[in-house]
């Protein structure tokens, strides 16, 4: 099959990977010509663990290559996959659809032959709607078919998530659309993976209606992380206990800062937009999204706390910056409140992540950045581990309690042993468990 996809980020350039490595042609397209001419010359924009080796495989095969010129990507194609962003409009919360819509006109400009136009972006309800409008307003004659096909894959893990996910979601109207990317799909549907095929607008909805439920999760473990605190119970255990439950299941419930990223915040935030549209209330969701941006703000009270209640001029080592491991990205990450909220109480910041660190340089001002985790912690007041890297949670306490000037240690993310860090001398302040005092 000829595919052609639209926006190369992190789920585009996934998926353009793990279709060509099943054979399919694909053609990625992106308008940022410094990000195609980068991947033409086998160089990595992203950071995501095993997608630089699929991707050279692909490439070395035939089957995958990349362009600026959507024209001749999509008359060629026989699916066009519409993955280009859907941020948050600054001034509502509102999912931003300027970048799908001009993907649409582009599509719509050179589609031919019958076309099944995929949308994989995260889009409201009704918005396959918007799209058969505008590619069938500029090209009436056109043979096509828009169908909604939401991606599900973590960054970090979305290599394997793309090729070994819990289910593919279908939504067409049109059943020969539908039929098309069953087809596309048929690889997973062989070992076994359901495919659940629905109306587009159904399928629109899954994708946010799941991504709301597991925020929601986030959020309610962070508030049970609270009350442990308050009664002296151990919300790892809580967890545990509660996650080997099969109708609760265990993730989704590490306690920690508060979710960030570029999907929870602003799919829940859009979701809650549609349902005041359309005059429903989503209240669980609503509070799940105050609780969860009060809780990024809360936790430099946690860092403040930890030392001794006086941040002017102390010097707070930061390990780990990105929204969550193995990922360079830093959209939405807890550590950017924190590190904000410490810096207005007069802390000086020091700063190191395993790939995060030109994003974050991006983002954050006055900060100290550092290669070397070591480097960053030496002589800091305090340590904060924000994001738990597998590399950061394999640091030496013993030698991170040498080079520091005191021995405070806040672990946001349970990714030390308390044990180990008290023995190494360590004042150990954490998310959800009795304190240190
Ligand atoms: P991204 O910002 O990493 O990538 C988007 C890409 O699209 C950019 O490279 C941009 O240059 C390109 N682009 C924008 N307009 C274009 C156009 N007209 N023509 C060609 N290229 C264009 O975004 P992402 O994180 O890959 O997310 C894409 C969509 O997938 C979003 O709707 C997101 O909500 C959804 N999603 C993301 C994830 C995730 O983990 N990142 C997971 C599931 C779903």
């Amino acid at each position: 099959m000829k595919i052609a996809i639209i926006g190369t980020g992190y789920v585009g350039l996934v998926s353009a990977a793990c279709l060509a490595s099943w054979g399919h042609e694909v053609v990625g397209v992106d308008k940022d010509a410094a990000k195609i001419a980068a991947l033409r010359q086998g160089v990595m924009p992203i950071y995501e663990p095993g997608l630089d080796v699929l991707m050279a495989q692909a490439v070395r095969q035939g089957l995958l290559s990349f362009t600026t010129d959507a024209a001749p990507a999509i008359a060629a194609a026989d699916v066009v996959m519409i993955a280009v962003g859907t941020p948050p409009r600054l001034r509502d919360g509102e999912a931003d659809l300027a970048f799908v819509y001009a993907a649409a006109k582009e599509v719509a400009a050179s589609i031919s032959g019958f076309t099944v136009v995929v949308v994989k972006s995260t889009v409201p309800i009704g918005t396959g709607d918007d799209i058969e409008r505008i590619i069938g307003r500029v090209r009436p004659d056109a043979g096509f078919a828009v169908a909604s096909n939401p991606e599900f894959l973590r960054q970090g893990s979305a290599v394997t998530d793309f090729q070994q996910p819990d289910r593919v979601v279908i939504g067409a109207d049109d059943e020969r659309a539908a039929g098309i990317l069953q087809a596309m799909y048929e690889p997973l549907r062989l070992q076994g993976i359901p495919v659940v095929t629905t109306k587009r607008r159904t399928a629109e909805l899954i994708k946010y209606a799941a991504n709301a439920f597991l925020a929601v999760k986030i959020s309610y473990i962070n508030e049970m992380a609270d009350l442990c605190e308050s009664v002296g119970a151990d919300v790892r255990d809580v967890a545990l206990g509660m996650g080997l439950d099969r109708r609760i299941g265990a993730s989704c419930l590490n306690a920690g800062p508060g979710y960030g990223g570029s999907c929870f915040p602003k799919d829940t935030l859009a979701l809650l937009r549609t349902s005041q549209d359309h005059g429903v209330a989503l209240r669980i969701i609503q509070e799940s999204i105050v609780a969860n941006d009060a809780r990024k703000r809360r936790m430099a009270l946690k860092v403040i706390d930890a030392l001794g209640g006086h941040a002017e001029g102390r010097s707070v080592a930061i390990l780990g910056l990105t929204f969550k491991p193995e990922t360079d990205d830093m959209r939405e990450a807890p550590s950017i409140p924190l590190i904000e909220a410490l810096q207005r109480v007069g802390a000086r910041i020091r700063a190191h992540d395993p790939q995060g660190m030109a994003n974050a340089r991006a983002l954050l001002d006055e900060v100290e950045f550092f290669d070397d985790p070591y480097e960053c912690a030496a002589g800091a007041d305090i340590v904060v581990l924000m994001t738990d890297w597998r590399a950061l949670k394999a640091l030496d306490l013993g030698r991170l309690a040498r080079v520091v000037k005191e021995r405070v240690l806040v672990d946001f993310r349970h990714a030390f042993d308390p044990i180990e860090a008290r023995r190494h001398g360590f004042v150990l302040s954490a998310i959800g468990v009795p304190q240190d005092k």
